[in-house]
């Protein structure tokens, strides 16, 4: 059976896998995202130890981004216009192959981890869904017609602009190019500015949540008679507050107010709005996936 590696690539943490499939691990590790060389190296060790004792078909990078997944652009694998520091312009899959000299696949973070959810998980069997974290940033990956999105360059669904309620809200986010776009009012860090304190630490009946509910619906309608996924699957830290599940379906049917006349939103809407069926392992397990498909 062919053996994978699988680097999830995070702006705060890097995790590296070494898989054949979801229910064949052989081994895990996981650093801090600290300058590029320092954390590629870590990366490039890892794998050269299980490579010397059972080859590697591939590997596979869901990484941060902004990324370039054009396998024609010459940039194709870098990190492009990050702002985390040390990363801009940073060429992945090139020092990857340089020194490991396997095929490299290579998506976004959230385009990686809607393959985990197609292969494996919560998205089996269907050709066109969206895949969306909510965490430190907001951000979406999304398959259609059976081949994840790229386009121009890659969705930037967390970037959408939605409405402020400013009388309900006077938070005025914190996304640096628009302040209050979705992911300025709804990511993590827009919990912790507008109420002083980080998310877990707020009670599951604190009004933060409803209006979370609120904010996520927005740009979930959005998605829905945009992209018109047969499901969408939200992860990530802010999501681990379950109650916002059923109060964002509720919300999602209120804004639609009934124009997708689909079962799967009029009637059936808790299975279509549903959380990662595989947990904290959708972004590595993702990566495996990328390799696999590299490797064909
Ligand atoms: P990352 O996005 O860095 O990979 P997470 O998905 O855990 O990691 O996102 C971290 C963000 O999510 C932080 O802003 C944190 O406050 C928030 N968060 C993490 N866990 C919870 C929780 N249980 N409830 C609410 N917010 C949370
Ligand atoms: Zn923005």
């Amino acid at each position: 059976m062919a053996v994978y590696g699988g680097i999830e690539a995070g702006g705060t943490k890097f995790v590296c896998a070494v898989a054949s499939n979801k229910d064949d691990f052989r081994d895990e590790i996981r650093f801090p995202t600290t300058t590029p060389d320092e954390t590629l190296s870590q990366a490039i060790d890892f794998f050269q130890k299980h490579h010397a004792r059972e080859p590697l078909a591939a590997i596979g990078v869901a990484c941060f981004g902004p990324v370039d997944p054009n396998p024609a652009s010459p940039t194709f694998g870098y990190i492009t216009t990050t702002p985390k520091p040390h990363w801009a312009h940073t060429d992945v899959v090139g020092r990857l192959k340089a020194t490991l000299h396997l095929p490299v696949g290579f998506d976004t973070d959230v385009n990686g981890a809607a393959l985990g959810e197609h292969r494996w998980g919560a998205a089996q069997g269907l050709d066109t869904f969206v895949y969306l974290t909510i965490g430190t940033g907001l951000g979406g990956g999304a398959m259609v017609n059976g081949r994840m999105l790229h386009g121009l360059m890659h969705a930037e669904m967390g970037h959408m602009r939605i409405p402020h309620d400013l009388t309900r809200d006077p938070y005025p986010g914190w996304c640096s190019y628009h302040g209050d776009c979705w992911e300025g009012l709804a990511a993590g860090p827009a919990i912790e500015g507008r109420w002083q304190t980080k998310g877990q630490n707020l009670p599951v009946d604190h009004p933060a949540w409803a209006l979370e509910a609120h904010y996520l619906a927005l740009g979930v309608a959005n998605i829905i008679v945009t992209l018109s996924p047969q499901r969408i699957i939200m992860g990530g830290g802010v999501m681990d507050q379950q109650q916002i599940f059923p109060m964002l379906r509720q919300e999602v049917q209120r804004l639609l107010n009934g124009y997708v006349q689909k079962p799967e939103i009029m009637d059936a809407i808790d299975a279509y709005i549903v959380p990662p069926a595989l947990g904290n392992r959708a972004g590595v397990l993702g990566a495996i996936a990328l390799a696999q498909d590299a490797a064909r």
